[in-house]
């Protein structure tokens, strides 16, 4: 960690340097918000507690300020964050849907907050919940089985690959070690194919930026372990060979992966299943309204056709003699979780699912494409490819998507995912998602047409109206400043 670096970076908000207007600014619209550190702080004597007295501090200093001044600044701090519940969030891929309120209700009900190690027969309700979800996903996938263990979407990529292998090997195929995976995949499916050990053959799209049925035939061989596909791709575009491809893998002895992080697109219209997939995982902060990883819990439940099941990790959950246990599938590649996966997760997956039931499934694909196309006919962007699913790329042409994304900040929306998939040059990879109305997706458009317009000076600037600016992206990550210190002692 540099401290130079910590200095210059731009866009951090030290209040030393900031001129009059900024700091007269922030009082009048909560632009920039101390924390409560640089606050004047009172030395607060604690004299009555109850804790034994060498156990106790009396050289805290802390601010001290009144209800309103506290609501204040936790107000404050909440509108120096661009959230979900600020604004449309399109960031193509990570399918930033929005998490219903009665789904964190769900999880915090004190039924909910079950001790994982207690017995079976004590937390048969939690095991019911678990049962159900994984029969969902089996309906909802077309799969036989599912495990619900997997803490992500990229880890869910893992077992299902860590499956596909077991299986090979169990058939005596294990000098299968290639897995194919199209150009325009995420960086997750190469990750996971070399992490399983696999050697990586990359697919080129064709014109119309779907599989390559050639390249496909000429790639496959004795060799394959896997195709690996998210369908409709990453443009957003539905595979309509599907079922050539699922059968050129299949007659070459090969497995078909999906990657269901756009599964959202296809709820409740067609299953991976029907199309001939074997193993796929559900991204259910993508698909399912749980909230986004962030670096916290997620999950990222695998799902399997019968042949595969007796790979999948242990525990799984299953209905016997009118209950419910946990059991080790026959040759279980083994434990990849702690206990039964994310439990809270998972129980807002359930709940979702519940609530929405099969009308509401079917409705949310129905607006994710339709909000897509919309939005996709309403820029001035150019738009390649098309007719799309739930999400298009555009390209920003002559200017570069990343100002792009800046600028976007400004008009108060917030951007989407730049820069990939690379086969759109200055790619703004664009998801609505099914929750924003024609309002909400004109002010986007409107975004985007006003960005189109504007000068390189004005882009390379940007943002002007956020809290913290133009920041070094590359030092941000390379030098993280990870204290307040490093201000202090300046
Ligand atoms: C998000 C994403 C993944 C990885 O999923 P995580 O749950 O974020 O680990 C894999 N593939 C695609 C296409 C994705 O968009």
């Amino acid at each position: 960690m540099s401290d130079d670096n910590a200095r210059e970076a731009p866009g951090t908000v030290d209040p030393s340097g900031r001129s009059r207007y900024d700091q007269a600014r922030y009082v009048r619209n909560g632009q920039y918000e101390p924390l409560l550190v640089e606050k004047d702080r009172t030395r607060v004597e604690i004299d009555e507690s109850p804790l034994p007295e060498d156990l106790t501090r009396d050289d805290l200093e802390l601010p001290d300020p009144s209800e309103p001044e506290l609501v204040r600044h936790y107000t404050r701090l909440s509108q120096m964050v661009y959230g979900i519940d600020s604004g449309p969030y399109p960031l193509g891929s990570c399918t930033m849907k929005y998490n219903p309120k009665f789904t964190e209700d769900v999880a915090s009900l004190p039924s909910a907050l079950v001790h994982p190690d207690r017995s079976e027969e004590s937390i048969q309700g939690t095991l019911e919940v678990l049962a159900r979800l994984q029969e969902y996903l089996e309906v909802i996938g077309g799969m036989d089985a599912v495990t619900l263990q997997p803490p992500a979407g990229a880890a869910g990529e893992f077992v299902g690959i860590r499956v596909a292998a077991a299986y090979h090997e169990h058939t005596d195929e294990g000098q299968r070690d290639e897995v194919i995976i199209p150009e325009s995949a995420h960086g997750t499916n190469f990750a996971t194919a070399a992490l399983g050990g696999y050697d990586v053959v990359s697919l080129p799209s064709d014109e119309g930026g779907r599989v390559d049925l050639e390249a496909l035939e000429a790639a496959l061989s004795e060799n394959t372990a896997a195709l690996m596909l998210t369908n409709p791709n990453t443009l957003g575009l539905f595979e309509r060979d599907i079922e050539t491809i699922a059968e050129m893998v299949h007659d070459a002895g090969g497995l078909l992966y999906y990657d269901g992080a756009n599964l959202n697109a296809l709820l409740g219209r067609a299953r991976p299943g029907d199309m001939g997939f074997d193993v796929m995982h559900y991204n259910v902060h993508k698909t399912f309204a749980t909230p986004h990883g962030g670096g916290g819990p997620g999950a990222g439940p695998v799902g399997v056709v019968s042949e595969l099941a007796p790979f999948l990790p242990e525990p799984r959950v299953r209905n016997a003699d009118g209950g419910y246990e946990l059991f080790a599938p026959e040759h279980s590649i083994g434990h990849v979780h702690g206990y039964q996966g994310n439990w809270l997760v998972l129980v807002k997956a359930f709940a979702y699912i519940a609530r929405v039931g099969d009308d509401g499934l079917t409705d949310s694909s129905a607006k994710a494409v339709l909000n897509a196309n919309y939005l996709a006919s309403q820029i001035e962007y150019d738009v390649p490819y098309g007719p799309f699913h739930h999400e298009f790329v555009a390209s920003a042409g002559e200017q570069d998507a990343a100002d792009v994304a800046k600028r976007m900040l400004d008009y108060g929306v917030h951007p989407p995912t730049t820069k990939w998939p690379e086969i759109v040059p200055e790619a703004l990879m664009t998801e609505p998602t099914e929750i924003e109305s024609k309002e909400t997706l004109d002010q986007l458009a409107a975004a985007f047409n006003a960005v189109a317009e504007e000068g390189a000076e004005i882009l390379e600037s940007a943002p002007e109206r956020t809290t913290a600016r133009r920041i070094d992206q590359t030092s941000a990550a390379r030098n993280p400043r990870l204290s307040w210190h490093a201000l202090e002692e300046e």
